[in-house]
């Protein structure tokens, strides 16, 4: 269906607009259709309008309609203040905590309802800043208020009058702050805005027009909005022309903006590895000087864009941009430190074809795992580990682990792992040395381990580089496709220790079975 559309993209683009006024597409001029939008999203945008609210669809999904790709969520902003937007939807509740967005649920499906807001800041969604208590007291109160409403919600919303009365009367307050001039939303954005030292917006609570609302967004393609009441397209940024320039520019100062939230350097990353769009030179001059402030987010938010970055299907692309950006390095210290340290190195190959077989996995539409991804990032910052080690103990199981957790440990300084991701990365290694070595009755049991699928993967990466035995992989990847009966046939057929260690021919502390185990397990 979004083909048909394309052919709007070569016609050439009338351009400017006076600053400050959008111009405004008409349907006939644009290629966005309403068939391309998902049902929910439109019975939002079109509830909101019969209620008298301005509603648009803004954002990612509008640049992604635009192109003929299909958006990954549809965000839809509007004039209706956080609450009035849930007494329209029983379905929605209230998230943020810098500031209020509105989620209606249609069971998976989620469709964001942002009010628009005066200042420049990113969603609260994206960037997991602690509320001021007041805020959490208002946010916890308005949770129980909503619970109230919500048909699928536990009934535990003790003094949920109350948590109404409170609720309201805050957005009574963002609605006096909405409607003020603006002299005086000035002096509420000063009470109610916060900035760090280094120019980061850790808070921003003042609700505007969509006149406002356009100048936070980060760029210009993503900065579109498609109205409801008449299917135009609103454009205060030229992002149109963007959009068909395949150019990604920031809005405002550019430094200014990295400034008030560092992700947007990634954001421009993950833009251009994604759309294969280019971030201008403007945009591209400050990031060398400015990229170390990544390493004040908070580690959580740079967890969620890694995973945006390399989980999205365009991982090897992302590399790519994110190392000729010097921004890998920020993220991943270690890892970048290994790969210019060991130039052309079979771990920068393994990394590389790791990432291709992620994005052919989402590509084809398979599930993929952030531990998988978090093993492949570690190998280079594990193998270091291993190799400061003496040589002789670099294939003892304990030695591996103790190198993973070395190299968790120094991973979380930037980017968060959850717990339950950093398990898999050290069981995923754990059990190599398993895989490699084990080829007795055993094996069978290895089989059911919840682990054995990932760690699996690995190994038959590592052979595919040449880190592993490729005989072992295979052995391994006919056992997981063979008959039962067959299985204990190739169990039982197995020579005592047979498993030769190919080994990598690079020193890089791979792990590897421990020999003395080899022989213990292949009697076994
Ligand atoms: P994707 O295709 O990954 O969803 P997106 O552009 O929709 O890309 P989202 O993270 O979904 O990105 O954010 C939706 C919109 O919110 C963006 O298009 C942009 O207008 C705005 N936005 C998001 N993050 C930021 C940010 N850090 N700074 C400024 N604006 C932002
Ligand atoms: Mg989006």
């Amino acid at each position: 269906m979004l083909k048909s559309f394309r052919a709007h993209l070569n016609e050439p683009l009338p351009v400017a607009v006076a600053h400050g006024a959008p111009r405004v597409i008409p349907r006939a001029e644009h290629p966005v259709s309403r068939s391309d939008i998902s049902p929910n999203a439109l019975r939002v945008l079109y509830r909101l309008k019969e209620a008298g609210f301005q509603a648009f669809l803004v954002g990612g999904c509008v640049r992604d309609l635009i192109i003929g790709r299909h958006p990954k969520d549809f965000d839809v902003a509007t004039d209706a203040l956080p609450d009035e937007v849930r007494r329209l939807f029983r379905n929605c509740r209230l998230v943020g905590r810098r500031f209020r967005l509105a989620h209606v649920v249609y069971g998976r499906d989620v469709i964001e309802v942002a009010t628009f807001r005066a200042a420049s800041a990113p969603p609260p969604s994206e960037d997991p800043v602690p509320a001021r208590e007041e805020d959490e007291a208002e946010l916890l109160a308005a949770e129980a208020d909503d619970d109230e409403l919500d048909d699928e919600s536990d009934d535990d919303a003790d003094d949920a009058d109350d948590a109404d009365d409170a609720a309201d009367s805050a957005a009574e307050d963002a609605r006096g702050n909405a409607l003020n001039s603006a002299a005086a939303n000035a002096g509420a954005a000063s009470v109610h805005r916060v900035q760090d030292d280094h120019g980061r917006l850790l808070r921003d609570n003042v609700y505007g027009t969509i006149d406002e609302d356009v100048w936070r967004r980060d760029f210009t393609v993503n900065a579109l909005y498609y109205n409801i009441a008449d299917f135009s397209i609103w454009d205060y940024v030229d992002g149109l022309a963007d959009i068909h320039a395949k150019r990604l520019r920031l809005i405002g100062d550019v430094e200014t903006r990295y400034r008030e939230d560092p992700v947007r350097m990634l954001r421009a990353a993950r833009f251009e590895a994604k759309l294969g769009f280019s971030l201008d030179a403007e945009g591209s001059a400050p990031i060398p000087q400015l990229r170390q402030l990544l390493a004040g987010v908070p580690p959580a938010r740079l967890f969620d864009e890694t995973a945006k970055l390399f989980l999205g299907g365009h991982g090897v692309e992302s590399f790519r941009v994110l190392r000729a950006r010097g921004l890998f390095g920020v993220l991943f210290p270690a890892a970048e430190q290994y790969l210019l340290q060991h130039p052309g190195s079979l771990v920068e190959a393994l990394l590389v074809q790791g990432l291709r077989n992620t994005d052919s996995r989402v590509a084809e539409d398979k599930p993929v795992t952030p531990t998988f991804l978090f093993a492949l990032l570690l190998y280079g910052p594990i193998a270091a580990a291993i190799e400061t080690l003496p040589q002789q103990r670099w294939h003892e199981p304990q030695a591996i682990l103790e190198a993973c957790d070395r190299a968790l440990r120094d991973a979380q300084q930037r980017v968060s792992i959850p717990r339950r991701i950093a398990l898999g990365v050290r069981e995923m290694y754990a059990l190599q040395s398993r895989l490699e070595g084990q080829r007795g009755r055993r094996s069978l049991r290895l089989l059911e381990q919840p682990r054995f699928r990932a760690a699996f993967d690995l190994l038959a990466l590592r052979a595919a580089i040449g880190l592993a035995p490729a005989e072992i992989a295979q052995w391994w990847n006919t056992l997981q496709a063979v008959s039962p009966e067959e299985r204990e046939q190739m169990v039982a057929a197995m020579p005592q220790g047979t498993a030769g260690n190919a080994g990598g021919g690079e020193s890089t502390g791979t792990p590897r079975r421990r020999r003395r185990r080899r022989s213990r397990s292949g009697g076994g």
